[in-house]
């Protein structure tokens, strides 16, 4: 069967990961997670006390960042400079500032060049905000998640709590709204529902339900 190109975008906390992942390894497709390349972006600013307000401090640091993949025990991890940054990107530090580090073009014209690149011979389970409307416009299959804002909260919440973190669901829900807010309004490539998607709206679905829609419609994509 052909390869083709799966993106996947929607808002934040949805739950595109997960099924990402799951329809990668159905497929033995390679998944890439292009909100991990962001929040890499954004963990050197922080680390090397970037002035997000400097744009030419912006573009500067950008020529000293390379985010890449790794695979480790079967799972692709994301890489700044070198090191896996899995566990640091996940932390609230950084989901407070990544939807400004990623509404910059200069931050947005390298990691979309990257993500074309892995992408281009197919194969590739693909999610994030753009990747339908900007990174791969011919994607055979785009797919749009959403799920309510209180639903998507809760999620996020009890994965943070199982982490070890001491947040309230209430924090949590700002920081989604915050950046849901950002990423549908930014000048660079907002995140946008356009009439070529299929919308996938898990509040009440199980992750198998999920996952056997996304297979139904990839039988009928290419
Ligand atoms: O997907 P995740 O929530 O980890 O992404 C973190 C942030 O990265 C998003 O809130 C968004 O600001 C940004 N992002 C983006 N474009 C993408 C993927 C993520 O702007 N393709």
């Amino acid at each position: 069967m052909k390869k083709i190109i799966i993106a996947i975008d929607g808002y934040s906390s949805c739950g595109k990961g997960t099924l990402a992942k799951s329809l990668a390894k159905e497929l033995g497709y390679v998944v890439i997670d292009t909100g991990a390349m962001y929040r890499a972006c954004a963990l050197y600013m922080l680390e090397d006390e970037v002035d997000l307000a400097n744009a030419d401090a912006v573009a500067e640091a950008m020529k000293h960042i390379h985010v890449g993949f790794t695979l480790r025990d079967g799972i692709n991890m994301v890489t700044l400079n070198g090191q896996i940054v899995e566990e640091e990107i996940r932390e609230m530090r950084v989901a407070e500032i990544v939807s400004e580090v990623a509404a910059m073009g200069v931050v947005r014209d390298k990691m979309v060049q990257q993500q074309r690149e892995i992408g281009k011979d197919g194969g590739v389970v693909m999610d994030g905000r753009d990747v339908g409307t900007v990174v791969f416009p011919q994607a055979e299959l785009k797919i749009f998640m959403t799920a309510s804002v209180e639903v998507r909260a809760k999620r996020r919440w009890n994965e943070l709590v199982a982490k070890g973190t001491d947040i309230s669901e209430e924090e949590v829900l700002y920081n989604l709204q915050h950046r849901d807010e950002i990423d549908s309004n930014r000048a660079h490539s907002p995140l946008t529902l356009t009439s070529d998607y299929r919308v996938l709206d898990n509040s009440e679905m199980t992750r198998e339900q999920q996952l056997n829609l996304a297979l139904e419609w990839v039988k009928n994509a290419g």
